[in-house]
């Protein structure tokens, strides 16, 4: 692989900058409303806007941004969350990342590499549970190069069981060269996610070991520039909340996300905010903790400046708090999650550490997790449509279209999990889910759509039929 940067590469993280607007004074509330009124007529906001919702930490405040969130939520996107899993392929890594039980350093991690055989062996049992979208996660090595990883993708779509198939397939992986990007794009993956782990110079250099591969912070910074450059523009930003000020990091994805839209037409299509957790060997400094109350309202803010993105919450985070998130504008969960190589087969009810890159905080079935759903009123999907018929974009589509959501979004959640009530789901899921499609459908209007899907889930729950999508 070269190393060679993009054209446009260019660090646009200014520490000094980012740190300058943390330290102005709090804004007044009219400033904070006026912002979350920009942001409710679907604009997103500037940096040094951000800035000013994060330096709002009145409680008063806080609580209006939350509820803004709730309603930009609710208002736009509606009460859709897309479910996926993830698939760890390899724990080989050559890097030194202070925060993970992969790095190399570390004695006590298992190391290992699935096969092609074993990743079918995966993919069959996440099948056989109902999953339909994954997530692929590598370390970082010289055996998962661009090749291997798009062998892992084809392999994965290779695999049907019964009613199962895999319809999406997104990486999270080292950032790859433009040629790299090009060929995972031909694989037909989803989302290519690199996670800049943490946007502030001095603690990147301090986490990352200056002569390991990611050490290199214009590299990764540059990495997704180089993925819309090879045509794949269809990428996942992220940062890793614990290592410094969580309110920079905030500031870092906002800049991320404006430079990709600027120069390039289009934003990520997700934003991932992992919070830091224990892993195998790994001791570090508390003072960047995030508080919970914290970590909500990263999220809430990140909803109101970013609005047209897909915001992802993972199972690194415990039951209780996934389900506070969720009203803030959370769109994509993992559930049914394991992230010990090969743990849809082999792993126990208890998570071994060293086996595992970190340890998660959820680790309920994808059963329970679609029953705490449909409980709470949100439809779950696993909708797969907007990138199968090339309409890229989907989440900013969804977001800028009216009437979108009404056409695609909700037919296909519905279709989508209907079939996964009819063919995984528990009674008690099943008679949930039921209860909340109905619930649905009262809401569309008596028109030649709703009748169309009034007839495909009468297809789905009494044929073979499936995969119906708008
Ligand atoms: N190895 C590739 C890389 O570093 O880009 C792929 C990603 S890594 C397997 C997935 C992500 O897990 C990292 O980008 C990091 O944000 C996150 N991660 C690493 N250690 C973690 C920890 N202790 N707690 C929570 N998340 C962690
Ligand atoms: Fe390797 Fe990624 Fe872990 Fe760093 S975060 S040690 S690159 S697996």
């Amino acid at each position: 692989m070269s190393r060679k940067l993009s054209a446009t590469a260019t660090d646009f993280i200014d520490d000094a900058h980012l740190t300058a607007l943390l330290e102005r004074p709090r804004p007044d509330s009219r400033r904070v409303r006026d912002l979350v009124a920009k942001s409710l007529d679907k604009q997103a906001l500037a940096v040094e806007e951000t800035a000013d919702l994060l330096l709002a930490d009145d409680p008063e405040l806080v609580e209006e941004i939350f509820a803004a969130a709730r309603t930009l939520k609710e208002t736009v996107y509606g009460n859709r969350i897309v479910l996926f899993a993830p698939l760890y392929i390899g724990s080989e890594c050559i890097n030194d990342c202070a925060y993970c039980g992969f790095r190399r350093s570390n004695p006590d991690a298992v190391r290992r590499t699935l096969d092609l055989d074993e990743i079918r062996r995966q993919v069959t049992a996440l099948e056989e549970k109902g999953q339909k979208r994954l997530i692929l996660v590598f370390g970082e090595h010289p055996k998962y190069n661009a090749e291997f990883i798009a062998e892992s993708v084809r392999t994965v779509y290779g695999v049907k069981v019964g009613h199962g198939e895999i319809r999406r397939v997104n990486i999270n992986a080292a950032p790859l060269d433009k040629a790299g990007y090009e060929i995972v794009k031909e694989a037909g993956i989803g989302t290519y996610q690199v996670f800049q782990e943490t946007y502030h110079h001095p603690t990147y250099a301090q986490v990352h070991p200056r002569l390991t591969a990611k050490g290199d912070y214009l590299w990764r910074l540059d990495a997704l520039s180089r993925a819309m450059e090879a045509g794949l523009d269809d990428v996942g930003i992220g940062a890793l909340f614990g290592l410094y000020d969580w309110r920079f990091e905030v500031l870092g994805l906002v800049r991320h996300a404006l430079f990709l839209q600027e120069l390039y037409g289009v934003g990520p299509h997700t934003i991932s905010f992992p919070r830091l957790r224990p892993a195998s060997g790994v001791q570090l400094d508390e003072k960047w903790q995030v508080a919970d109350r914290d970590f909500l309202r990263l999220i809430a803010i990140l909803r109101l400046s970013v609005p047209y993105t897909g915001m992802i919450l993972t199972a690194r985070e415990d039951a209780a708090l996934r389900r506070q998130a969720l009203s803030f504008g959370v769109s994509q969960i993992d559930a049914g999650t394991r992230i010990e190589l090969g743990g849809y087969t082999e792993a126990g009810d208890t998570q071994c550490m060293e086996r595992e890159q970190f340890t998660i905080g959820d680790v309920r079935s994808l059963d329970e997790v679609m029953r705490e759903l449909v409980v709470d009123g949100h439809v779950p999907s696993f909708c797969t449509a907007c990138y199968r018929l090339g309409r890229t974009g989907e989440h900013f589509m969804e977001f800028a279209i009216p009437g979108f959501i009404k056409r695609f979004c909700t037919p296909n959640a519905l279709t989508t999990l209907l079939e996964y009530l009819v063919d995984y789901g528990s009674e008690e899921t099943r008679a949930a889910g039921e209860r909340i499609i109905a619930e649905e459908l009262a809401k569309l209007p008596e028109d030649a759509l709703k009748r169309e899907l009034v007839s495909r889930l009468d297809r789905i729950r009494t044929t073979e039929d499936r995969d119906l999508y708008f």
